[in-house]
């Protein structure tokens, strides 16, 4: 009987046992190892506010590629959503909680079938400490010292914690007025009203933490930072078909001629009072393909001069979310910074921060005092500052590898088996999800990882 361990049960690795299930023909043993508080779930869907949403309509957010209305039928059967059109509930964007319940749900039935086809699933509520990995065999080692040997071992770790900001004095970061993680609740509990908060980065994680700040009474400044200052954007024309772009693109273009193709039809677009945001969209099935064609050079060029451009195109928030950070900033109670820290102490008291950055509007050397810093920053990639971490071990040895950017693990984006230091598939060490950025660039939202999960469970079960 074949066994497949799963490290990493959010999203991709419940997914991918799902797939496994469904596609087996005969018995097997399935292992997922994940903390207890996350199994099905991941981050993404374990929010600590019933208000943070998902960023992509309900309709697009089915855990098959192949059964596209899967999500909205099981939200259909909601009293909430029950009396309403099937259509509107499919382009709202319903609130994380509730996608985890749907892969809890999932999860479950699926445990049904796998036991009518006689496949054996164990889980483990511990994190993996330990790959061994030698002569394509891996042996599991958790925290609680479980030693587990798996035919096929599959890499489900998905998102990272943010990269602490670069500062002199690294030991100013053990503060408890320092928040690493922004997903966790304590990050926006039993804060001092008396002073600011700093958050730093200015996406998707930020806008959940306002929402955390001010349900939770916050009512201070609230401050945020990051290198170009971009707004988020609002989806404002959500669902509208936009062809003439993909029209006019050629898979050999480059990545000048690519830009010049967005800023033609960006700018034909605006002039009709509309966003980027068709044909933002309408690129998006060409991404991986146009990445894994970029040459060196230009993948650098991006991440330098584009990357935070087409984050923000990309990452958009509901309108009404969008319309209440507005108010917010007319009301000067948010205030977005563009710029870079220079320089982060505690005060004397310890019971703030100095915070200095360059401001680029105003190009001056700034200062602000804060209670509290956050880091919404988003997951980092790079392993070199993971450890402690099996991945990190992992890559010491030689038996992953990074890309040059470090945005991800090395692998075949075709079998996703991970790539050692001398260039070799490890036959039976496999990677999904966001450790793909390297190879694939969007391999972060269920769209892509659903797909991934679907295809792997093709080629493990062929093996
Ligand atoms: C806050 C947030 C909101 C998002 N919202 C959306 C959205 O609305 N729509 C969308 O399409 N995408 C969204 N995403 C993208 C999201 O990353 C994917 O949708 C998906 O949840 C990723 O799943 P994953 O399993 O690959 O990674 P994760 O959800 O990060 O799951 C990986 C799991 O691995 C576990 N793990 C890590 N290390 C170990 C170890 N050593 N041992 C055992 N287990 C380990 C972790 O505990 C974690 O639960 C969001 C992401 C975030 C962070």
């Amino acid at each position: 009987m074949q066994h497949f361990g799963i490290i990493g049960g959010g999203f991709s690795g419940i997914v991918l046992a799902i797939q496994l299930i469904e596609q087996s023909q005969q018995s097997i043993e399935i292992s997922i190892f994940e903390e207890k508080a996350l199994f099905c779930k991941g981050i993404a869907y374990t929010p600590y506010s019933k208000k943070h949403i998902l960023n992509v309509p309900a309709a697009k957010m089915s855990a098959f590629p192949d059964r596209p209305n899967h999500y909205l039928d099981w939200l259909m059967e909601d009293p909430e959503y029950k009396t309403l059109p099937k259509d509107w509930v499919g382009a709202s964007f319903t609130p994380r909680y509730l996608y985890g319940a749907y892969l809890e749900h999932l999860w479950e039935s699926y445990n049904v079938l796998a036991e009518t086809k006689n496949i054996k699933i164990n889980t483990y509520f511990e994190l993996v400490s330990k790959i061994d990995y030698k002569n394509n065999v891996a042996t599991i080692q958790t925290e609680k010292r479980n030693e587990i040997k798996v035919d096929q071992c599959i890499i489900a770790t998905g998102n990272m914690l943010p990269s602490n900001p670069n500062v002199a004095d690294s030991n100013i970061l053990k503060s408890p007025l320092y928040f690493q993680n922004p997903w966790q609740e304590n990050s926006v509990k039993n804060i001092n009203q008396d002073l600011p908060i700093l958050i730093i980065g200015n996406g998707l994680t930020m806008v959940d933490t306002v929402i955390g700040l001010l349900e939770n009474q916050f009512e201070n400044k609230i401050y945020t930072i990051s290198p170009n200052g971009f707004n988020i954007l609002p989806h404002r024309h959500n669902g509208m078909q936009y062809t003439q772009f993909i029209e006019e693109y050629r898979e050999d273009m480059n990545l000048k001629d690519l830009v010049h193709l967005f800023r033609k039809h960006i700018k034909q677009v605006r002039s009709l009072g509309v966003s980027a945001e068709p044909i933002i969209d309408s690129f998006r099935p060409h991404t991986q393909k146009v990445w894994q064609r970029f040459s060196d050079s230009e993948k650098s060029f991006f991440m330098r001069k584009l990357r935070h451009a087409w984050g923000v195109a990309r990452h958009r928030i509901p309108l009404h979310i969008h319309d209440k950070l507005q108010k917010l900033q007319i009301d000067l109670k948010l205030k977005m910074f563009s710029g870079r820290i220079s320089g982060l102490s505690l005060t004397h008291t310890e019971n703030a921060f100095d915070v200095k950055f360059y401001n680029k509007k105003t190009k001056k050397e700034e200062q602000i005092t804060v209670g509290r810093i956050i880091n919404c920053t988003g997951p980092d990639s790079n392993l070199d500052y993971a450890a402690p971490h099996f991945l990190y071990d992992l890559k010491t040895q030689g038996v992953i590898t990074q890309d040059f950017l470090k945005l991800g693990i090395e692998a075949s984006p075709i079998s996703f088996e991970t790539i050692n230091q001398t260039g070799e598939m490890n036959t039976n060490l496999y990677v999904i999800g966001s450790h793909l950025k390297g190879k694939l660039w969007e391999s972060t939202a269920v769209n892509e990882l659903r797909t991934q999960a679907k295809l792997l469970a093709e080629k493990l079960l062929k093996n």
